[in-house]
């Protein structure tokens, strides 16, 4: 990572904005900036400050050594001893003369308050400063990415031989978890979702002790994460043989899923690719039970810009990773979701999760 080029990136929007200060706090937007990794616990015991001439790691002395051993060769200056971290910032930013100041609109309510009152000047709140920059990525991140990618691939090929009926969902979830954590994956992108059953027409179902049957479909939506970068795929896999309606879904889905696909490239409107996978499953008479967005960005956060739905005005940019997941749910009875996170390259993208996703049905 390059921190000179990614302050100086920041600085010339914030210029462009007319800002001369900002605070960054949200943990992965400041893990962007400075590349430091182990100081950031709940995110409220450090904080990046911005200006023209300055940037500066607050945190405290729990995480001091380890901050300026990480600063060393970049642009940042650490400051390690805030007991009073808001305070000291608002002080400095006024003996420097700085009278406006960027907050991040994710600040909390109560600390977003506090330092509205210690600083003396005005304050702006502002939405994606730092995500709008953090979503095309550098070559080295999308190697993470990629990285991350194949450790989910061997994981599901893993699974497969794990899954059978009988089993139940937090089963096969910690298998997962276990396997990919064993296998170079720092912790996971995200808790992983197994959904059996009925529980598979909920997108985001939670883990049950469910055991699972013969007949059922279980939608597998799991990642690992590599260097703080994330994959994030799904696969719905069938335990025993399915019936037609099973399959005619499945098949719609998955034309859905390779057709958003195909339709991904730079300078594209996300909303168009989701229109070409609504449109598949519109002609398979499914469209009202997609009931989200096609996908999402992926990086350091396992959602980020840019966002692909219908409402989204986001533009496709090279260098993106996103995802391309259609689903469909039917309430009470079984759902089908197939993704795959890809970048985005000139002239189409290129898939970096690469699991079969031909129906497959488990013995
Ligand atoms: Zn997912
Ligand atoms: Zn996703």
């Amino acid at each position: 990572m390059n921190a000179e080029q990614r302050l100086a990136a920041l600085r010339r929007t914030l210029a462009a904005d007319g800002l001369p200060a900002m605070l960054v706090t949200g943990v992965s937007n400041m893990r962007y900036l400075t590349g430091f990794q182990e100081v950031f616990d709940d995110g409220i015991n450090a904080a990046c400050l911005v200006t023209a001439e300055h940037a500066r790691f607050y945190t405290d002395a729990r995480y001091a050594e380890a901050a300026r051993a990480a600063a060393e060769g970049t642009p940042w200056t650490v400051r390690g001893e805030s007991r009073q971290m808001y305070v000291e910032i608002c002080r400095e930013l006024q003996s420097e003369g700085v009278t406006e100041l960027g907050l991040e609109s994710s600040v909390p309510y109560g600390r977003f308050k506090f330092i509205s009152e210690q600083f003396v000047g005005s304050v702006r709140v502002l939405d994606g400063t730092v995500e709008r920059l953090r979503q095309v990525k550098e070559a080295a991140e999308v190697e993470r990415i990629a990285e991350a990618a194949r450790i989910t691939d061997e994981a599901f090929e893993h699974i497969l031989g794990f899954i059978r009926a009988g089993r139940t969902e937090r089963e096969v979830a910690l298998e997962l978890e276990f396997w990919m954590r064993r296998n170079g994956s720092e912790g996971v992108a995200f808790a992983p979702i197994v959904a059996s059953g009925p529980n598979s027409s909920r997108p985001h179902a939670t883990v049950t002790d469910r055991r699972i049957e013969p007949g059922d479909f279980v939608t597998l939506d799991f990642g690992a994460c590599v260097d703080g970068y994330r994959a994030d795929m799904t696969r719905t896999v069938a335990v025993g043989r399915v019936d037609g309606e099973k399959r005619e879904v499945y098949e719609a889905v998955l034309e859905a899923n390779r057709a958003g696909i195909d339709a991904v490239r730079g300078g594209v409107l996300a909303k168009e690719v989701h229109e070409v996978a609504r449109a598949v499953l519109e002609r398979a008479g499914l469209a009202d039970r997609f009931t989200h967005g096609l996908g999402h960005g992926v990086g350091l956060d396992i959602h980020e810009l840019p966002t692909l739905n219908a409402e989204s005005r986001d533009q496709l940019r090279t260098g993106s990773v996103v995802t391309v997941e259609p689903g469909v749910y039917l309430e009470g009875a079984f759902g089908v979701r197939i993704e795959d996170s890809v970048v985005v390259e000139e002239a189409g993208c290129r898939v970096l999760t690469r699991s079969p996703k031909g129906l497959i049905e488990l013995e």
